[in-house]
């Protein structure tokens, strides 16, 4: 029997409770992985995933843990190293907007969208790069999306943070190239989720006039591109950053 893409390797994944996040854990724990998720708010969802997840045969473990806070990451990384011994590729996919136009936007919401979606990566990548270092080896994909190659009005927050991880994914890349350890970005457009699904239908429709291929894209598009990365098949590609956007930012 041929073996599974993942199979013996252990994947920690940030905000996987719903949506896209969920989505790779599906692929990666199908694909033969042990997972390790995050969340941040519903510990039902939380576990309803995870159980979900154990079908597919694999070890699974959720932790309520805020992936902005620099010492529960700390904190999370012990706990996983303890209890799966290893850790072979994290995804960096939680995120939250705050959306306005940048005349109305407040402090906060620029602070929480930079801290979620941005200092989120610096934590986990530090933290995960010393267990990556003994192992010899280590993959990091970070989410993050085509307003942070483009722009986006009502965005700037978003559009920065997003902005920013793609410089971080390109300067791990370089830095730790040499040590076996590969970081490359997922850039989504347009994707059907509880992020999107309450914008207005003018502007969903909007967007989906710009797709080329004339439909939004499902968590499990951006999966399947994370498994890609995940694997050794994508093992000569670092500091990319790779659209999953049907075509939108051409
Ligand atoms: P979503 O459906 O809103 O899910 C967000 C997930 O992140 C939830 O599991 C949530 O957990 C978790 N989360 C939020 N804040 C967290 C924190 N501080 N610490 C740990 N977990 C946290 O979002 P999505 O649409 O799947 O988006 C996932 C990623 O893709 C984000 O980085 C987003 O920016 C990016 N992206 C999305 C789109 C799109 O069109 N949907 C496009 C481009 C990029 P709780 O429910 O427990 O809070």
């Amino acid at each position: 029997m041929e073996m599974k893409q993942l199979q013996g390797k252990t994947a920690l994944i940030t905000g996987a409770s719903r949506g896209i996040g969920y989505a790779i854990a599906r692929q990666f724990a199908a694909a033969g992985a042990d997972i390790v998720f995050t969340h941040l708010s519903s510990d039902e969802q939380g576990q309803t995933s995870a159980e979900a997840l154990r079908a597919f045969g694999g070890k699974v473990s959720v932790y309520r843990s805020d992936a902005a806070d620099f010492s529960a990451v700390e904190v999370l990384m012990q706990e996983v190293v303890r209890e799966f011994g290893r850790l072979d590729v994290l995804v960096n996919n939680a995120g939250i907007t705050r959306d306005n136009l940048l005349l109305r936007m407040d402090e906060q919401s620029w602070d929480a969208v930079i801290r979620v979606n941005l200092k989120s990566c610096f934590n986990t990548v530090k933290a995960a790069t010393r267990v990556f270092l003994k192992q010899r080896s280590g993959v990091i994909i970070n989410i993050a999306s085509v307003v942070g190659i483009k722009g986006n009005a009502g965005q700037a927050n978003y559009a920065a943070s997003k902005a920013g991880i793609i410089g971080l994914t390109k300067s791990v890349a370089l830095e730790l190239g040499s040590r076996n350890i590969r970081s490359n970005a997922i850039a989504p457009g347009f994707i059907e989720t509880a992020m999107t699904q309450d914008l207005a239908e003018a502007s969903i429709q909007d967007w989906k006039q710009a797709i080329p291929l004339q439909r939004m894209g499902l968590p499990e598009d951006v999966a399947h591109c994370a498994l890609f990365l995940a694997s050794d098949t994508s093992s000569y590609i670092t500091g990319q950053v790779i659209q999953v956007d049907g075509g939108v930012l051409t």
